[in-house]
């Protein structure tokens, strides 16, 4: 297709201590640039004032309010709907190598101002400057890869040919896609969700997370000054009340795309499937929600590798991650010994300050803390504490600081088992043997990832017949998932399994049409 191949944008060496202070200076960039500031909605590309604003605050430090964002009314939602629907008229038809170079030049500012990006992330979801980078970096590979996949779905399939007849099979856009989205990944969340959208020529209302909405908007003016149309994307932030039920029920939207949790996807889901008066379509749904990772380690496995992995996937960015591993199912035969190398790996980390790169910072707010730390409570009384189980010092600043817990011996029936926390906390439960553990890590309503170790190619082959998950990792841990090689999305209630970043995503976008013209 005349494109380069695809490479994965690599990471910051935070280690070269220039790198850090270049991550340091854009810290100090990002405050006296953004914060303090308030910000817009964008209806067709034009910045537009509600009337009333709401506060976005460093989960850091609740102390501080980083930025104000626009409070929009029930009338600018349905300006966006209207925005979107008349730029479909003419976006529809848009040539895929427009499309495909705007992604292109979109990748090349973004590559610029990276450090940027992870920055505010940080400010406002209190990513630490890894965590932030990677997703960052993510957006980068989201924009080479929707590139190549525009233009690979813009050519249609090829059909058995008939003698008598000229037959085409080729895609077409649907037409509004609202794109809802969440603030643990606040930027490659949604831009894969919009991208997957617009690459097919459909238009989007965008409505992120309240909790991280400057990621987002950071991104749809990246694409403005790509050379997007402007009103291809219409970026909404509001209360759910104006921009949740009425969005999913308005009848000019044809599709809904989410990410978020199993409650409002399934209400989604349910809501979308009323045809409302005057709406000609049966609405689509793609909606990822949560997950209950499984590590499973068998006796031969090596035992290093797995405690490592289990660490990073269970506490990283707090484990707020629906791809974090929160449940360990080890064999007998080496769960002692696993647990108390797990144990040694996480009485490591440090919990600090995001913005100084901590490995463990706050969960999102004190909301999520209070909950999190009901399951703790419980926990100490169904199972056994290995480690953590309260809030951490953190002095003075005020966020929802909690210890990485682990329980040992967990039953299977356990909420600690079963729900998804969306915390540090992970569970450790005991198999009989390796087919056990298969069949526990299973024993869950959710199927986004799990993990595997062992070194007997036999397991292995059983594993990844038997491991009921849409993404199944073999003697690596379970969170990362890059854009083009590991499509993202699960089984049963993680959601409608559409595989982001994957060579089939772009068919949830589109419908077929098949022309047949007589000779
Ligand atoms: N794609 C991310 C990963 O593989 C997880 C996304 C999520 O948690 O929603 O770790």
């Amino acid at each position: 297709d005349g494109l380069l191949p695809f490479q994965h944008e690599p990471y910051f060496n935070y280690a070269d201590p220039a790198v850090a202070d270049a991550q340091r200076a854009a810290f100090r960039d990002v405050r006296a640039r953004y914060v303090g500031r308030t910000f817009p909605l964008l209806l067709d590309g034009q910045p537009v004032e509600g009337p009333s604003t709401f506060e976005v605050r460093n989960p850091a430090d609740t102390r501080e309010v980083v930025w104000h964002f626009q409070s929009g009314t029930a009338e600018q939602r349905e300006q966006a709907v209207a925005g979107a629907l008349r730029a479909f008229e003419t976006w529809q038809f848009s040539d895929p190598l427009q499309r495909a170079s705007i992604f292109l030049r979109a990748a090349q500012l973004l590559r610029a101002r990276r450090m940027e990006f992870n920055a505010v992330m940080t400010l406002e979801n209190a990513k630490n400057w890894a965590e932030a980078d990677g997703e960052v970096a993510e957006c980068v590979d989201h924009f080479e890869i929707f590139a190549r996949e525009t233009l690979k779905w813009a050519q249609g399939k090829a059909v058995s040919p008939m003698p008598t007849e000229h037959v085409t099979t080729v895609y077409e856009p649907l037409g509004v896609v609202v794109v809802i989205s969440p603030w643990n990944y606040p930027g490659a969340i949604p831009l894969g969700m919009a991208l997957g959208a617009i690459a097919a020529g459909n238009t989007v209302v965008w409505k992120p997370a309240s909790e991280t909405p400057l990621s987002s908007l950071l991104l749809v003016e990246l694409l403005h000054e790509a050379g997007l149309p402007r009103g291809v994307i219409q970026f909404v932030t509001g209360s759910d009340d104006v921009y949740g039920d009425p969005l999913v029920d308005h009848k000019d939207v044809r599709m809904i795309a989410f990410t978020g949790s199993k409650e409002i996807g399934s209400r989604i889901y349910e809501r979308a499937a009323k045809v409302q008066p005057g709406q000609r379509w049966l609405k689509r749904v793609i909606a990822e929600m949560g997950g209950k990772g499984a590590t499973v380690v068998c006796a031969d496995a090596d035992l290093d590798a797995a405690a490592t992995g289990i660490v990073q996937a269970a506490f990283g960015y707090a484990g707020q991650k629906c791809s974090a591993c929160s449940r360990v199912i080890a064999e007998d035969r080496v769960y002692d010994a696993l647990l108390e190398k797990v144990k040694a790996l996480t009485e490591q980390l440090t919990v600090g300050l995001p913005e100084d790169n901590a490995p463990v910072g706050p969960v999102i707010h004190a909301g999520s803390a209070q909950r999190i730390l009901g399951y703790l409570e419980r926990g100490q009384q169904t199972a056994r504490l290995v480690t953590g189980g309260a809030r951490a010092d953190m002095g003075d600043a005020q966020g929802g600081y909690l210890q990485p817990t682990i329980f040992a011996d967990v039953p299977s029936s356990d909420p600690l088992f079963q729900e998804e926390i969306f915390g540090p906390v992970l569970a450790f439960t005991r198999a009989a043997d390796w087919q056990d553990a298969i069949r526990l890590s299973n024993d869950s309503e959710y199927g986004l990832t799990s993990s595997f170790y062992s070194r007997d190619p036999l397991k292995i082959a059983e594993a990844r017949r038997r491991m009921h998950v849409g993404n199944l990792y073999i003697n690596r841990k379970c969170t990362g998932a890059l854009s083009g090689t590991h499509a993202f999305g699960g089984y049963g209630m993680s959601g409608t399994n559409a595989k982001v970043g994957g060579p089939d995503y772009l068919f949830w976008f589109v419908q077929t049409k098949t022309v047949a013209q007589a000779y």
